[in-house]
């Protein structure tokens, strides 16, 4: 089986261009020294921010980016503060989705300044590998101005 991330600098060629950019002087360094793109340094932190999530059935997290690289927000998928978690009781489901948990997307969004957030690009992680947003989610990102991995 090859290593979960191995599909991701191919999936994230939208951003490419800008990558190429921001990552085209190396300066003579050693292979070992070379930085990792900006597309690998936002996947790592997609993928730490998900291991908070608190639906046993998935662990997503999401990264919102500004066109400096700045991440301008993050958010994974669990109940909403204060609210029982799927870990507390079990998943609330209706047409096989967990109804308990907020999505990752939604929580970037809706945790992050909205002037900051309009204009942002989405990194998604997911441990079951479904890395576009549904269709709820996609809404909510279209909404708020933020692109994403189509
Ligand atoms: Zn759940
Ligand atoms: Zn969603």
């Amino acid at each position: 089986m090859p290593p979960q991330d191995s599909h991701h600098p191919h999936q994230y060629a939208w951003t490419a261009k800008a990558v190429a950019t921001s990552d085209s002087s190396p300066r003579g360094l050693s292979e070992k020294n070379k930085r990792p793109t900006w597309d690998q340094y936002f996947d790592v932190i997609a993928k730490a921010v998900s291991t908070r999530a608190t639906c046993p059935r998935a662990s997503v997290g999401a990264v919102l980016v500004d066109k400096d690289n700045r991440i301008v927000s993050s958010g994974y998928n669990g109940a909403p503060p204060s609210s029982p978690s799927c870990f507390d009781t079990a998943c609330r489901m209706e047409n096989s989705h967990c109804q308990t948990a907020t999505h990752a997307e939604v929580n970037a969004v809706v945790f992050g300044d909205r002037e900051r957030v309009r204009g942002s690009r989405l990194y998604l992680y997911s441990s079951r590998g479904d890395i576009s947003p549904c269709n709820e989610c996609q809404k909510v990102l279209t909404a708020a101005g933020v692109s994403w991995l189509r």
